[in-house]
């Protein structure tokens, strides 16, 4: 059986390009996701004879994604790599914040990181499996950004949960590392004035998602096997 990899927020953007990126590589992936089933993912692999299976969980419940992942991996084995991608942005100036804003983003991103990584890590070990995983943080975690004080603080405790857990984990061989993406063609940045917004950049463009999930792919890989509780940036040269 291939190495089965979960994929969350696999219905769009940078998950959907990781999870095809990765079935393309020989994993079997695990789809994650909640509002949108990942259709077109689905049509995708299919069409290419990949095996892959669907998974649908809201990452701030923190009991349905116990009761899911754990039912999940009874049936079919734990994952070898969990790909933390599923996320949202709810910008706004500070003093102007709704109370909404801060707790959606900090409960969507940060509280899923231990909502879904919780009930995975011990079975992991307790299976002997030299695992992989991978985080999305964001540029704005790094640096921080204006209009983002809720989503800078949710991707910057995501790189430092990274650093720990990989410090937990290193004596497993099990790897924990974050990709910090800068400004990715997704739905999350289709609203963004893209010409004022490209000349921040220095290569002068938008990322692609598979510009992401090239990385994520070589996270996974055996060439990685010594790299953990790194922090990587795919943005084309920008901090902010
Ligand atoms: P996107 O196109 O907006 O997709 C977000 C994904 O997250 C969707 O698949 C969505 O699933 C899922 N999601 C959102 N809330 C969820 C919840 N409560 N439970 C489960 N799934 C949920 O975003 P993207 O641009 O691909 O971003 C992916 C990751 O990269 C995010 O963590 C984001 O913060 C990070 N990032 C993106 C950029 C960028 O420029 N695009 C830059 C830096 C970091 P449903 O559709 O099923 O709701």
């Amino acid at each position: 059986m291939n190495k089965q990899v979960l994929v969350t927020g696999a219905s769009r953007g940078i998950g959907k390009a990781t999870a095809i990126y990765l079935a393309q590589n020989g994993y079997e992936v695990v789809l994650h996701y909640n509002s949108t089933k990942p259709e077109g993912v689905m049509e995708e692999l299919k069409n290419n004879g990949k095996t892959f299976r669907t998974l649908q969980f809201d990452i701030r419940d923190r009991e349905q994604c116990k009761k899911v992942l754990t039912e999940d991996i009874e049936s079919f084995g734990m994952y070898y790599g969990i790909v933390l991608n599923a996320g949202i942005a709810k910008d706004n100036v500070f003093p102007a914040m709704e109370d909404n804003e801060w707790d959606d983003v900090l409960n969507t991103n940060l509280g899923g990181f231990y909502n879904v990584l919780r009930p995975l890590v011990m079975p992991m070990i307790e299976k002997r499996i030299k695992g992989r995983i991978v985080t999305i943080s964001s540029v704005s975690g790094l640096c921080g950004n204006r209009g983002q004080v809720n989503y800078s603080a949710s991707k910057a405790g995501i790189i430092g949960a990274t650093k720990a857990l990989s410090l937990e984990l290193a004596k497993r061989s099990i790897t924990v590392n974050c990709i910090a993406p800068g400004v990715i063609e997704t739905d999350m940045t289709k609203d963004l004035p893209f010409d004022e917004v490209r000349k921040l950049i220095p290569m002068k463009r938008f990322g692609k998602a598979k510009e992401v999930a090239s990385l994520v792919n070589y996270l996974l890989s055996e060439d990685a096997s010594y790299i953990t509780g790194q922090v990587i940036s795919v943005n084309g040269g920008l901090y902010l």
